[in-house]
């Protein structure tokens, strides 16, 4: 049985790894563990080894290990779907929301973002595969999304989000990212603060990699099977 500590060593190798195959600096992707459903002594082991960043799903989880753990210097992430009711919450304890989706709750997190704290930041997540039941904005309408956004005072908006269909063939997965790099650089190249293109779980963080990905996303690899 591996360590957190030794998994976290072996993801980091698979990024740099994978970066340096696609002449990418081994720096310019960022790691995100995904502590979803994992006990907060594991987020403290991983801490420990020197990770800062991590990300949660569900709200109500994700807050209470921000609280339990708010003397670390972590930068916490939420990835998960946010309803109406819970945005003051998210508001009040993340660093960075990675699931915004519709105008709605990004005025919410706008507007209950308590004063004196940072802007939260901000990527919008895409539906790449325009799947009926995924969330996400539809790539049509991630323009207007991306203009809302950004009017915001206390948000900043700082790139783009997905989690592409499982494909069929790697050929297939590579397409879906490659669609959301070519999305991502036609905002990257026009606003300034636009640099996050998070991309690439524990089975696909190489090809994300190789399609621009800025920040994987790892929960598996790191903290082992969720049950
Ligand atoms: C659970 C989750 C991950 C991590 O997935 P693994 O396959 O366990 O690495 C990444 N992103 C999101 C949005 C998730 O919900």
């Amino acid at each position: 049985m591996q360590t957190i500590a030794e998994r976290l060593e072996s993801a980091r190798t698979r990024i740099e790894q994978a970066a340096i195959a696609a002449n990418r600096l081994p720096n310019s992707v960022q790691l995100l563990a995904v502590s979803k459903t994992k006990p907060v002594s594991d987020i403290h082991l991983a801490y420990e080894a020197g990770h800062r960043l991590f990300g949660e799903n569900y709200v109500q989880e994700g807050v209470e290990k921000v609280q339990a753990l708010q003397e670390l210097d972590i930068i916490w992430h939420m990835i998960g779907p946010i309803q109406s009711n819970k945005t003051r919450l998210v508001a009040e304890h993340f660093d960075w929301v990675q699931s915004i989706d519709r105008e709605k709750i990004a005025q919410r997190l706008n507007d209950q973002r308590p004063a004196g704290k940072p802007p939260i930041q901000i990527c919008i997540q895409v539906n790449i595969d325009d799947e009926e039941t995924k969330s996400g904005v539809h790539p049509q309408q991630l323009d207007a999304l991306v203009k809302a956004v950004s009017a915001m005072p206390n948000l900043c908006l700082r790139g783009l989000m997905a989690i592409p269909r499982a494909h069929s063939s790697d050929a297939e997965q590579a397409e879906a990212f490659k669609r959301m790099q070519q999305l991502f650089e036609q905002y990257h190249t026009k606003l300034t603060n636009f640099d996050t293109l998070s991309m690439g779980m524990s089975d696909d963080l190489e090809s994300a990699i190789s399609n621009g990905s800025t920040m994987v996303r790892i929960g598996t690899a790191i903290f082992g099977k969720r049950t």
